[in-house]
């Protein structure tokens, strides 16, 4: 069976880049009824954190991701934080010992750095000159006795390392390109590329599905399955998330957490529809796709190596298609959190629907609401449009048709504005000449939702008390005679 993991280190909020990981993973593992196992890379203790953890999970489950194993939910190879399975690294390391191929090493961070130093100063890749490869008992015996704690170090065989990648075919590292790495620091602590090997074997990892920055830790990771007597996985190193400029997304090329786009009111199943994209063209032009929509069309095996360049229009435009696909119930209920200020009013769902075909994100719902609260003083255009006899003869008369009326729903103001068309229809007047003065009598903008939404939802009280209003401001008498 195929099984996938995804393995966050939780020393930051989730990064798109992880994200579309992520989403590849869960992509291929539920398409092959797979399963997908959750890893939390917490072995930089000063830098993770559970709040840290929690909020990646609470981010992963917001896309729609889910997995069968992992910290929360537990499972066959239980524990599933690194943090948690010292003892498993041990052990292995122990096996390596005895075998021969890890060996203590006594350098000290100063000294490692100093020949790292002298070999880029002569145009040398830094890797382990072997100081500590083949010393005799003797010599470990005199390097403990003047009290220095060892770090374990693989020994790394000379020859060529390759493996297969499925979207780079074969991969080679030629002999000598990687040094003998550490796998156990000096504090007994394991590092990276030995936990993630340790933990991919023993949890039956199939498939390693993971962004191209790994490339290299690969080829030692290939040593490592080799030298435990476990299967190397299949790999895939997918392409990294590039800002415009080509360099690795990061907080210069604007926001990069999947949460910073959730709070300013993007939808999952558009972000997961972007993030699949980037690296992959639908059969059929279909682009706008909703996660269950992606499993179906999916396919790992027609992902593009090329580098994924994020595009934050591409990401806006498939936003406002979501927006407009979902159903309107359920969009309100996302809508309310985002327009506190209007959505406990009964007419809410109205005011939704009435700027929907103009929304990019959520976040955007309190400006396009506007409107509807206190009209504004006219400017610009919108005050061109007050001017003259016309105008206040338009409102003038369009209140005294909707004296006659109610206005409790679209339908009733659609009914009014049919009845204002006709009322006018024998005069020589443009249809923006009738409704451009009564849209700015109700609201001061040029511009903002249909006519008939601002009607039905300000009402016929509160329209004509608008329209009054500005009739006064244009310096008429309130022809209605109300108020
Ligand atoms: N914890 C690693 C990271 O966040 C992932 C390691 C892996 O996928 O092998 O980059």
């Amino acid at each position: 069976m195929v099984r996938v993991r995804f393995a966050p280190s939780p020393t930051g909020m989730l990064h798109l880049g992880s994200a579309r990981t992520a989403l590849f993973n869960w992509l291929f593992a539920r398409a092959q009824g797979g399963a997908m196992v959750l890893r939390v890379e917490d072995t930089d203790a000063a830098r993770s954190s559970r709040e840290l953890e929690a909020s990646i999970l609470d981010d992963l489950h917001w896309l729609g991701l889910d997995w069968d194993e992992g910290p929360d939910i537990a499972g066959p190879h239980t524990p599933y934080r690194q943090s948690e399975r010292g003892e498993i690294y041990r052990q292995h390391a122990q096996r390596l010992v005895e075998a021969g191929m890890a060996y203590p090493c006594y350098c000290t961070p100063e000294e490692l750095e100093e020949s790292k130093r002298v070999a880029l100063a002569q145009g040398r890749t830094p890797i382990y000159g072997g100081t500590c490869r083949d010393l005799t008992p003797q010599q470990r015996a005199e390097k403990e006795a003047q009290g220095r704690r060892p770090a374990l170090r693989f020994r790394a065989p000379r020859g060529e390392v390759a493996f297969q990648d499925l979207l780079r075919g074969f991969v080679r590292f030629p002999p000598g390109a990687v040094g003998d790495f550490i796998i156990v620091r000096s504090d007994g602590t394991a590092g990276f590329n030995f936990t993630v090997v340790v933990d991919d074997a023993t949890m039956g990892i199939t498939h390693v599905i993971r962004g191209e920055d790994h490339l290299t830790n690969t080829a030692r990771h290939v040593m490592l399955f080799d030298a435990l007597g476990y299967p190397v996985p299949v790999y895939l190193h997918h392409s990294l998330l590039l800002g415009p400029d080509g360099a690795k997304m990061s907080k210069r090329h604007g926001a990069t957490g999947v949460r910073e786009y959730r709070e300013m009111g993007y939808l999952p199943q558009a972000l997961t529809n972007y993030l699949a994209l980037l690296s992959w063209s639908p059969p059929e032009d279909r682009e706008v796709l909703g996660l269950q929509e992606l499993l179906r069309l999916f396919d790992i095996g027609d992902l593009s190596a090329s580098p994924a360049v994020f595009d934050k229009q591409r990401l806006d435009w498939l936003n406002g298609k979501h927006l407009r696909r979902m159903d309107l119930e359920e969009l309100v209920e996302e809508a309310a959190a985002f327009a506190p200020d209007w959505s406990g009013d009964p007419r809410f769902p109205v005011m939704v629907e009435s700027v929907l075909d103009n929304l990019t994100t959520l976040g955007d719902l309190p400006a396009y609401l506007e409107p509807y609260g206190p009209p504004i003083v006219p400017e610009g255009r919108a005050a061109e449009w007050m001017h003259g006899e016309v105008a206040a003869k338009v409102i003038a008369e369009a209140v005294e048709v909707m004296g006659g009326v109610d206005i409790d729903s679209i339908e009733d103001a659609d009914d009014v504005i049919a009845k204002i068309k006709q009322h006018f229809a024998d005069r020589d007047l443009k249809p923006k000449e009738v409704f451009m003065p009564l849209r700015v009598a109700l609201t001061g903008r040029d511009r903002g939702p249909g006519l008939h939404y601002l009607l039905a939802v300000l009402g016929k009280d509160e329209s004509i008390s608008r329209m009054h209003r500005a009739l006064e401001t244009m310096g008429q008498v309130n022809p209605g005679g109300g108020e």
